[in-house]
C-alpha cells in the first residue's frame, strides 16, 4: 500500500466532510492529528539464540467516546502512515455503529511466514510487554484486537503477558481471544455478517433480495470466506472469489462454497487447485465446472454485487472504469482510493463504506469486553441478534444524514463518525 497518498486521501476526506458540516478548523485538527504516537524499536530472541529489533507502532487517534480501540497487525510492509489512518478509521468507525470506544491501531514490522511458532510468540510478548510497561494497553485505556496476521493464539500471549505484569486478571485488555480465555461466541464471524446484514437492508430499501444476487468477492481470507459463506446459505450465487494467488470463476454462475472452502483448505492457494505455476489442469477446470481468472478480470466481472475483502487501495484510477457491478461492499479496510471513489460516485455506483460495511468485527469486540467485564457469557443467538440491531441502527442513522446532506454513503458515514465524536469533544469541554 502506498500509506503516505493514502494518508492524503484521509485528511482530503476528513477536511471535505468537516466542511459540509461546519466544523471549525481547532476540532478538524483533532481528527487530523492522533492523540499519541509510540513508535519504538521491540527486541525478541530468535530460535538460533540471536535477539532481534523490529519496528513497532501503536497509535491512539481519539478517546473522547471512550478507552482507545483497535487492531495489531504484524506486516512486514506495515508503517506509521498506514497505523496512523487505520487509527482514524477506528475512531469514526465506532462512533459510526455508536460503541462507546475511541480509534486506535498497532502494528509491528514483521513478516510472521518466516518465524517459526515460538518466535511468533515471543513478539507478541514483547510488543505488549512494552506496551503494557509504558502504561499503553489496559482494559479501560486502549484494547487491541487482531488485525492482518495476527490471531487468537497471539491475543491470548498479549493477554497472559499483560497479566503477568500487572499481577491479575484482566481479560478485557484485548478482544478477539479464544473462547476458552473469554472470547466471545460469534466473534470469529461478525466482521462478515455485520456487512451482510447491511447488504441485506440495503437491498431491502431498494426492493430486493439476497435470491439470484450474483456476487464476486475478493479476498477468501476471515472476512471473504466467512461472507462467501453467508450469502450463499441466504440464496445469493456466489459466481467467483480470488485470493493473492488469483481467483476462480464458477461456469455453473454459482460456486459451491463449502467446496471451495475445501479448495482453499487442501491447497496453498485457490489457484493451486487447478493449476501449477503457468500450466493449468483443463480436464481437472471443465470437470469441476471453475475457470482460473486473475484478480483485475474477477475485480471486472459483470456481477450486482462486488466484494472487497483482501487489501487497501485494490480499485484505484487506473483500473475504475473497468468495474461493471452497481454495488460494492467494502469489507477490507481502504480498498478504493479516493479519486477511483469519485469516479464511482459519478458512474452511479453505490458504495458501502468499511467504516460501516467491517464494523460488525468491532461490535462484537465491544460484546465481548461487556462480557469480560460483567463475569457474562452470552448464547451466540444473542450475540448475533444485537450485531444485527447495532448494524442496522448505524444504516439507519446514516441514511438519515444521507438524506439531510444528498450525500454519498461514504461521505454520510464521515459525517455520522465526526459529529458523533465531536460532540463528545464538546461535552468534555475539551474544545
Ligand atoms: P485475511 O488475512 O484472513 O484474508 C485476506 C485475504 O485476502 C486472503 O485470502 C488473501 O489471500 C487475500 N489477498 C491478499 N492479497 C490479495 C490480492 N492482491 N488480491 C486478492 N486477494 C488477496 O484477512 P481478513 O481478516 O479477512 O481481512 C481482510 C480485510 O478486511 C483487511 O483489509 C482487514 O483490515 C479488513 N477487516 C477485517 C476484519 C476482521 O475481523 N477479520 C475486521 C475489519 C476489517
Amino acid at each position: 500500500m502506498n500509506s503516505s497518498k493514502s494518508l492524503k486521501d484521509f485528511h482530503y476526506l476528513l477536511t471535505k466532510t468537516a466542511r459540509t458540516i461546519s466544523l471549525d478548523e481547532k476540532l478538524l485538527e483533532r481528527f487530523i492529528h492522533p492523540e499519541n504516537i509510540f513508535s519504538t524499536k521491540i527486541s525478541y530472541q530468535a530460535d538460533d539464540g540471536s535477539t532481534k529489533e523490529v519496528n513497532a507502532y501503536r497509535v491512539q487517534h481519539n478517546n473522547a467516546r471512550g478507552p482507545y480501540k483497535g487492531g495489531i497487525r504484524f506486516h512486514p510492509n506495515t508503517d506509521l502512515n498506514e497505523i496512523n489512518i487505520l487509527s482514524g478509521l477506528m475512531s469514526l468507525k465506532c462512533a459510526v455503529v455508536n460503541v462507546p470506544f475511541g480509534g486506535a491501531k498497532g502494528g509491528v514490522q514483521i513478516d510472521t511466514k518466516e518465524l517459526s511458532i515460538g518466535e511468533l510468540e515471543r513478539v507478541s510478548r514483547s510488543y505488549f510487554r512494552a506496551g503494557t510497561e509504558e502504561g499503553i494497553f489496559a482494559a479501560n485505556k486502549d484494547i487491541p484486537a487482531p488485525d492482518a496476521y495476527t490471531n487468537t493464539q497471539v491475543m491470548a500471549w498479549m493477554m497472559d503477558e499483560h497479566e503477568r505484569i500487572i499481577g491479575y486478571k484482566s481479560p478485557g485488555c484485548v478482544t478477539g481471544k479464544p473462547l476458552d480465555l473469554g472470547g466471545s461466541l460469534g466473534r470469529l464471524y461478525a466482521t462478515a455478517q455485520g456487512g451482510v446484514f447491511v447488504l441485506e437492508e440495503f437491498l431491502k430499501k431498494h426492493n430486493k433480495t439476497f435470491k439470484g444476487m450474483r456476487i464476486a468477492i475478493q479476498g477468501f481470507g476471515n472476512a471473504g470466506s466467512y461472507a462467501a459463506e453467508l450469502l450463499h446459505e441466504s440464496g445469493a450465487k456466489i459466481v467467483a472469489v480470488s485470493d493473492s494467488s488469483g481467483g476462480i470463476f464458477c461456469e455453473g454462475d454459482q460456486c459451491e462454497i463449502p467446496k471451495v472452502k475445501e479448495y482453499k483448505k487442501s491447497f496453498t492457494s485457490l489457484r493451486a487447485n487447478f493449476c501449477q505455476g503457468d500450466v493449468c489442469n483443463v480436464e481437472k477446470m471443465k470437470k469441476e465446472n471453475i475457470s482460473v481468472i486473475s484478480n483485475d478480470e474477477l475485480l471486472s466481472l459483470d456481477v450486482d454485487v462486488l466484494i472487497l475483502a483482501a487489501l487497501e487501495g485494490v480499485i484505484h484510477k487506473d483500473n475504475v472504469n473497468q468495474i461493471k457491478a452497481k454495488i460494492i461492499l467494502e469489507l477490507a479496510n481502504g480498498p478504493i482510493t479516493s479519486d477511483a471513489d469519485i469516479v464511482l460516485s459519478y458512474s452511479g455506483v453505490t458504495v458501502i463504506p468499511d467504516i460501516l460495511a467491517n464494523a460488525g468485527g468491532v461490535t462484537v469486540s465491544y460484546f465481548e469486553w461487556v462480557q469480560n467485564r460483567s463475569g457474562d457469557i452470552w448464547d451466540e443467538s444473542f450475540v448475533i441478534a444485537k450485531l444485527k440491531k447495532v448494524m442496522l441502527n448505524a444504516f439507519n442513522d446514516l441514511l438519515q444524514i444521507k438524506h439531510k446532506h444528498n450525500s454519498s454513503m461514504r461521505n454520510s458515514a464521515y459525517i455520522l463518525g465526526m459529529e458523533r465524536i465531536s460532540r463528545a469533544i464538546e461535552f468534555r469541554g475539551q474544545h
